[in-house]
């Protein structure tokens, strides 16, 4: 997927100059992202610069312009045809796409019923766990 701002956006002007794609720019209130120059940062990056620098975190990723890594990298490769990707993102884009639910990778294999086993909390001297409230202390079954 592009990325687009929310109007959240306070104009600060830290993200335009960090993509390398040249897709952010000053709209007619706030700053604005081309979904034709956004590649998610894929094959320059492997996180998305605006985001990482944006200080409200108002950048999440446009449900309206939906792409797998593969197509983000062929963006990549439209834009900068006398260029080489960067070989993670490269790697990324061979990977799933990113329209995969989390749940459809999840570690428990082919027994998607099997509850995380909850983290085990250390205890503190006397035995007592000072750290954990009560109510985040483990159900048992
Ligand atoms: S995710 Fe990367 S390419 Fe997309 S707008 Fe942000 S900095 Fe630019
Ligand atoms: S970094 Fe965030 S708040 Fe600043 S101009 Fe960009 S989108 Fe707006």
């Amino acid at each position: 997927m592009a990325l687009w701002i929310t109007d959240e956006c306070i104009n600060c002007d830290v993200c335009e100059p960090e993509c390398p794609n040249d897709a952010i720019s000053l709209g007619e209130l706030i700053y604005e992202i081309d979904p034709g120059r956004c590649t998610e940062c894929v094959g320059h990056f492997d996180e998305p610069q605006c985001v990482q620098v944006c200080p409200v975190s108002c950048i999440p990723v446009n449900p309206a312009h939906v792409e797998t890594p593969a197509q983000l990298l062929a963006k990549f490769v439209r834009l900068h045809p006398d260029r080489s990707p960067a070989p993670a993102t490269t790697a990324a884009a061979a990977a799933e796409p990113a329209s995969v639910p989390p749940a459809a990778t999840a570690p428990f294999g082919a027994d998607r019923s099997r509850a995380p086993v909850a983290p085990t909390v250390p205890s503190g001297p006397g035995g007592k766990s000072p750290s954990t409230p009560p109510s985040a202390a483990p159900a048992r079954s």
